[in-house]
């Protein structure tokens, strides 16, 4: 066979998307909001549009974009890509992490990535080439032994990715672990791909640790990051990547022949949008609200669960009601309670199943209402 990927299946998100469709359930599992984007945002879209805005946009990316993104990480973290030649708008997170990893991890490198994680890393570093090396974190706090991690470098160690706050633990790193971090690549050449999707969803008054907050971090760094999950329009697939200037030089080079640009309407709209930071810096609240809408309805129920600090997710602990696997429990919600969610074995090492269930709660009241109805039934 001469399958570059033969171990890799269709994603968990459709699989149990499509189920949860075919059965008509309330869908909880792939992380999308189930309520509307800012119709101004929309309005600025066709704007664009009927403003002409209509062919290809430049290589990196509208520039009016790439400025207010620059001057947006500035006033968050200090820290300043030159909107020049720092920054490159792609196809949501997902082409950003593509390109860094496809345009740096040669044959036989090693990328550390810790687990659970999100689906789309171990791909794109074996279909180039790369060897995954995984550090297992423990249920139900997922947090890292910096000591663990260090054991997993070795010489041939090219990139880590990390991911911040986490899908699907919504574990966010803390200041204390970035330091730990910094100081441990200190003297190495490993590069860091920060995946940071979820920036602006962070709960309880705490702060989103960038690595670019970080100056010898940031030096080794890709940040990459969607505007999917910022402006609830997942749809629209529309993200950057920002790194110094050597790096996102090779970055280009991948991009401009994998993609070549991207929308440029929709790019127009964003720089707008972007201009008034009340856009963004409103959505830990508005997050926070939905979540604790949802955990307080769960309070007396047979789950058990940590608080998410971050993300649009929030994992529960199944134990007090079965002991199936996560993907049998999460199988019989969709057919017997019309409830998806999604198991998370497979985002850990040898598919581990922790026994907890992932919820989205980018939902509408009356849908995270109708969730913990079913969810305190059992
Ligand atoms: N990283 C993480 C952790 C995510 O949850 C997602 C969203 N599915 C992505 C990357 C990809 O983002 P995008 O949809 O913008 O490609
Ligand atoms: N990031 C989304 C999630 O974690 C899924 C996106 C996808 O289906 N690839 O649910």
């Amino acid at each position: 066979n001469s399958s570059k990927l033969p171990n890799v299946k269709t994603t968990i998100f459709t699989t149990v998307g499509n189920l949860a469709r075919k059965h008509k359930a309330l869908d909880l599992s792939q992380g999308f909001p189930n309520f509307e984007a800012d119709p101004n945002l929309i309005s600025l879209v066709n704007n664009a549009m009927m403003e002409g805005h209509n062919q290809y946009a430049s290589m990196q990316g509208y520039f009016g974009l790439r400025e207010v993104i620059s001057e947006k990480i500035q006033t968050l973290h200090g820290h300043q890509y030159h909107p020049e030649n720092e920054l490159t708008i792609t196809v949501g997170a997902t082409q950003s992490i593509y390109t860094a990893i496809s345009a740096f991890v040669h044959v036989g490198d090693e990328v550390i990535v810790l687990k659970p994680a999100y689906d789309c890393y171990e791909p794109a570093i074996l279909v180039n080439g790369g060897k995954p090396v995984f550090l297992q974190l423990d249920a139900p706090d997922y947090s890292i032994d910096w000591e663990a991690f260090k054991a997993k470098i070795t010489k041939k160690t090219k990139m880590l990715i990390i991911n911040t706050p986490h899908n699907p633990s919504g574990k966010i790193l803390s200041q204390n672990d970035m330091l730990w971090l910094q100081e441990i690549l200190k003297d190495t050449n490993i590069l860091v791909l920060s995946d940071e999707v979820y920036e602006h969803i962070v709960f309880d008054g705490q702060q989103h640790q960038s690595v670019s907050r970080f100056p010898d971090l940031a030096q080794r760094s890709f940040v990459c990051a969607s505007f999917g999950k910022t402006f609830h329009v997942t749809g629209w697939k529309m993200g950057y990547c920002a790194a110094p200037k050597a790096l996102m030089e090779e970055f280009r080079k991948v991009h401009q022949f994998a993609v070549f640009c991207v929308d440029h309407p929709v790019q127009r709209a964003l720089a707008e949008y972007l201009k008034t930071p009340e856009h963004y810096l409103g959505l830990n609240d508005f997050y926070q609200r939905k979540r604790d809408l949802f955990l307080k309805g769960l309070a007396y129920s047979n789950f058990k669960f940590i608080p998410s600090q971050g993300t649009y997710f929030q994992l529960l602990d199944y134990t007090q009601i079965t002991q199936e696997s996560d993907e049998d429990f999460a199988k019989k919600l969709i057919l017997e309670h019309k409830l998806a969610s999604i198991p998370i074995s497979s985002f850990n090492v040898n598919d581990r199943d922790d026994k907890v269930l992932r919820f989205c709660f980018a939902k509408k009241e009356e849908t995270l209402e109708r969730a913990v109805e079913i969810l305190s039934s059992l």
